[in-house]
């Protein structure tokens, strides 16, 4: 194998036996190679039906090849994709083949980092990328969509090029003699970096959707021993996963489970009982529950059926759950008479039976408004950015900040450009007009091969 070839090769599809394998490869020897595999100079983007020949003669398959002319493929580069059967030891055999006409194998996510430094697409849109093969959830896959399609590279323009006309004005007053803005202008561009403070700031404002959406809801199920937790689990989740006992405090051990509600993801999580004089073993268990209660999204408080006025179990208060909770009555299958009318501030109250599934599709409904609840739409998009876009928006929103205060105190006109530049520089990072190196590597690296 040539040591030094642009040209990588790896197997596309999950390991494993399926349907179809597909192997890609880019790079300039692509062109060579797609011809002595598909025939000389193969039309660029037509599916062709051949004959997998490796170059000892050896057939070892039936396959499909495209090949697509550089710059018009995914990575940017002349590009071959080559469809086996779903058989691992074929798709490593062509593999090998590969190698010995010339490719090396692909690092993690090469063919996209290739795609990125070729102008393909910007990095956020690189990370819509993974974001879309890991999308668990419609509305993940809806995020993802419209991350891929440039959502957020287009309001990062927007934010760069209000930036850089403040910018303007103020470099324009460096190399004066008195070197200090006029007061209209200092107006002017105060106006400018509140409204860009205000719009990063409302990007920053779905980080936290954006980490339900990649992560899954921590959804808690909390309340006293014995009230049906464990079915409740169980019920949503449709089958049976948490041991189910007539004895309380039973649940000793956290039980997680992913589940999909309506368009979202959950990270469904049964706790042992808040019980108000419990056993040694219990206390435990309880001051488990409450540390796992500490990084819920969503708590799902589990109250008996026949409760006549709503008390929080022991360990939970209020402010911990506000905005962020559904109490359920669970057993409503034995409730003998009219059950009471209950009210507990803003928090939706709903009666189910774990036992019987009854009101459990309400439960559901309730669970998907609660969530959606969180979403934070920026002028009517689904925007959801993740912790790099949040980390860098955070920077250019303290730069921001530290410009403003500048402005006000009427600061030396350098500073404030400095400023003004650490803020252009973090929102440069969002679509990755990055320099660094490390940076973009440990990025790919957390991709799968062959993307
Ligand atoms: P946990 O300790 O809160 O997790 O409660 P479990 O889920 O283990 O349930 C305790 C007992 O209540 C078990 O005997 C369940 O069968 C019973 N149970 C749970 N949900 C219901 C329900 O909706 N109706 C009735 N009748 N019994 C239920």
């Amino acid at each position: 194998m040539p040591e030094f070839t642009d040209t990588i090769a790896a197997v596309a599809t999950p390991s494993g036996t399926s349907a179809v394998a597909l192997v890609r490869v880019s790079g300039s020897d692509t062109a060579r190679i797609a011809g002595e595999l598909l025939g000389a100079s193969p039309p660029p983007r037509r599916v062709l039906h051949r004959d997998y020949r490796t170059c000892s003669g050896e057939v070892i398959d039936d396959v499909l090849g495209v090949f697509f002319a550089g710059p018009h493929s995914y990575t940017g580069e002349d590009s071959l994709e080559i469809s086996s059967h779903g058989n691992p030891f074929i798709a490593q055999k062509i593999l090998e083949d590969l190698f010995a006409r010339g490719c090396r194998a692909a690092h993690p996510g090469e063919f996209t980092q290739r795609a990125f430094l070729n102008g393909r697409m910007d990095l956020s849109q690189a990370e819509a990328v993974m974001d879309l093969i890991h999308a668990r959830s419609d509305r993940a896959l809806e995020a993802a969509n419209q991350l891929l399609r440039g959502s957020l590279g287009r309001r990062m323009n927007g934010l760069i090029e209000g930036l850089l006309q403040a910018l303007a004005r103020v470099e324009a007053y460096i190399d004066f003699p008195d070197g200090d803005l006029p007061p209209e202008d200092r107006a002017i561009v105060e106006r400018d970096l509140e409204r860009l403070t205000r719009e990063t700031e409302n990007l920053l404002a779905t980080a936290r959707y954006g980490e339900l959406l990649r992560d899954g809801v921590k959804t808690v199920i909390i309340g006293a021993p014995n009230v049906g937790k464990s079915s409740l689990l169980n019920r949503l989740v449709g089958k049976e996963r948490a041991l189910v006992s007539p004895e309380p405090g039973t649940t000793r051990d956290f039980i997680e489970e992913r589940v999909i509600v309506g368009p979202h993801c959950l990270r469904l999580i049964d706790t042992a009982g808040l019980n108000s004089s419990p056993a040694p073993l219990e206390r435990l268990g309880m001051e488990k529950t409450l540390e796992r209660a500490a990084e819920a999204n969503l708590f799902l408080v589990v109250l008996s059926h026949d409760t006549r006025e709503v008390v929080l179990p022991d360990g939970l208060s209020e402010a911990m759950i506000a905005g962020k909770s559904i109490i359920v009555l669970n057993k409503s299958d034995l409730a003998l008479r009219e059950p009471a009318t209950l009210k507990f501030g803003d928090v939706p109250i709903l009666r189910v039976s774990a036992l019987t599934g009854a009101g459990i599709d309400q439960l559901r409904q309730a669970i998907t408004e609660q969530i959606d609840r969180f979403a934070e739409p920026v002028d009517g998009d689904l925007v959801a950015i993740n912790a790099r876009h949040a980390h860098a928006l955070a920077s250019a929103k303290s730069a921001l900040a530290s410009a403003l205060e500048n402005l006000r105190t009427k600061g030396p006109v350098e500073l404030l450009s400095s400023d003004l530049n650490a803020a252009l520089s973090s929102y440069g990072d969002i679509a990755g007009r990055v320099d660094n190196e490390r940076m973009l590597d440990a990025l790919f690296e957390t991709f799968c091969i062959g993307k």
